[in-house]
């Protein structure tokens, strides 16, 4: 590490529990920085779900035998885990569910079922003079299931915008967010711009009005400590690939009395107290909203990965991110006709910084990268309206995390030196 770092992570003890990161490319050791997109996953993750797979697997909540009620038992730990680990008051708020794109699906779709329903709780009912309000740093899963949404019902969707200094224009809420509006969704960290948003402003009015609020937190609840009732939201959605754990597990968190109150999105086995052929009562929530075999290791995994996570400390991995960030943006900078699409002060983002680089192609910059083993993405990072506001369609981001080096870092930024050179 290098000097003007003060790290408070063990970042090479850290690295040795990850053995991807020793994979050579094309003759390079890896620098993988694009965990906003995936994060690798430590050893204690991998034998964590391969532990429960050759000792206990099994479908939970149906089987009286061993292995039934161990996997029940796995499966409701990893519950409490990551209930414990966004302080939410109850375990039975915590829905696992496929991803952060299906949490946020789950609440879309639940309010056009309750919009058709006779006797829906109204705040979930959608009409025309409705409105959901959005912001324009959306990444595509917390905006194209309200586009859809207000598509289906009349509703409208208005969005707050974004400033030249790629901040949310926050004296704009009380505009934007009216009395017509039901539902508030935003992102706390954005995946392209790495803008950390200010949450409890966007809230109180909300809730001023009577809005409820669902909080995309994909990109933060991996990188800094998580209260979710601080938070002031009523719901929160993120997602396993992006904090050490496996894909194909998300989790929405709701307050309990709306997770009451909302019609489920899928049906089927599971999530019912009675049957008969012409109707069904349905369980409480969590049940309610988990229908058909869940993803049972990947919670195991994920549980794991958070056991992971709390040992080295949520305040530092912050820190390690905020000094990283410092570490990069100035270097960047320094980098001719390269154009950071993002705050410029640290304490306003994460490690998860776009650019620009005049007269080159983002994937070319990103091909030149990795022939040098450093892996970044490319594109529109699934947030396309953001690039339009910006005048760009594509950036190349680099995204940090637990295990990354400043030394990664300048490799980095030796290797915009050549992308100069291949092309020019
Ligand atoms: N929201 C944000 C801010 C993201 O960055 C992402 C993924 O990149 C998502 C939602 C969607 O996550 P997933 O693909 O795991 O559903």
């Amino acid at each position: 590490m290098n000097d003007a770092f003060a790290p408070r992570l063990d970042v090479e003890k850290i690295r040795a529990d990850f053995p991807i990161l020793n994979r050579d490319i094309g003759g390079h050791r890896l620098a993988y920085l694009d965990s906003a997109a995936t994060s690798q996953r430590p050893r204690q993750v991998e034998e964590a779900m391969r532990e429960f797979s050759e000792h206990s697997n099994a479908n939970i909540s149906r089987s009286v035998h061993t292995l039934g009620a161990e996997a029940t038992e796995a499966y409701e730990g990893a519950r409490s885990r990551v209930a414990a680990f966004i302080k939410a008051p109850s375990a039975d708020e915590v829905i696992f569910t496929k991803n952060a794109t299906e949490s946020i699906n789950l609440v879309a779709y639940a309010m056009l079922a309750a919009t058709v329903e006779k006797g829906a709780d109204e705040r979930f009912r959608l009409g025309e003079g409705d409105e959901i309000v959005v912001t324009q740093m959306e990444h595509h899963a917390n905006l194209v299931p309200w586009q859809e949404l207000c598509k289906r019902t009349g509703a409208t969707l208005k969005w707050i915008g974004v400033r030249d200094d790629f901040r949310l224009d926050i004296d704009s809420i009380d505009q934007v967010i009216t009395e017509r509006t039901k539902l508030v969704a935003l992102t706390h960290v954005s995946n392209l711009l790495g803008t950390r948003n200010p949450l409890s402003q966007v809230t109180k009015r909300a809730h001023a009005v009577g809005a409820l609020v669902l909080v995309d937190a994909a990109q933060s609840v991996p990188h800094m400590p998580i209260d979710v009732t601080e938070m002031g939201a009523d719901f929160v959605a993120f997602t396993g690939h992006k904090m050490l754990g496996p894909t194909g597990i998300g989790v929405l968190w709701g307050r309990a009395e709306l997770l009451e109150a909302m019609p489920p999105f899928l049906s089927g086995g599971s999530m019912i107290t009675t049957v008969t052929m012409e109707e069904t009562t349905f369980a409480a929530a969590p049940a309610k909203f988990e229908a058909g075999t869940p993803p049972i290791s990947a919670a195991v995994g994920l549980a794991a990965a958070i056991d992971y996570l709390d040992n080295l400390g949520m305040d530092n991995i912050l820190h390690h991110e905020k000094e990283l960030a410092a570490y990069a943006l100035p270097r960047l900078e320094q980098v001719e006709g390269l154009h950071v699409i993002g705050p410029r002060v640290p304490i306003a983002r994460g490690a998860t910084i776009s650019f620009t680089l005049d007269g080159f192609h983002p994937h070319d910059v990103g091909q030149v990268l990795d022939s040098d083993g450093v892996a970044v993405r490319v594109g529109h990072h699934c947030a396309k309206p953001v690039c339009s506001r910006y005048g760009v369609t594509a950036t190349t981001r680099l995204s940090a995390y637990v295990y990354t080096t400043t030394e990664e870092i300048d490799r980095l930024i030796a290797g915009l030196e050549k992308v100069r050179k291949v092309f020019s």
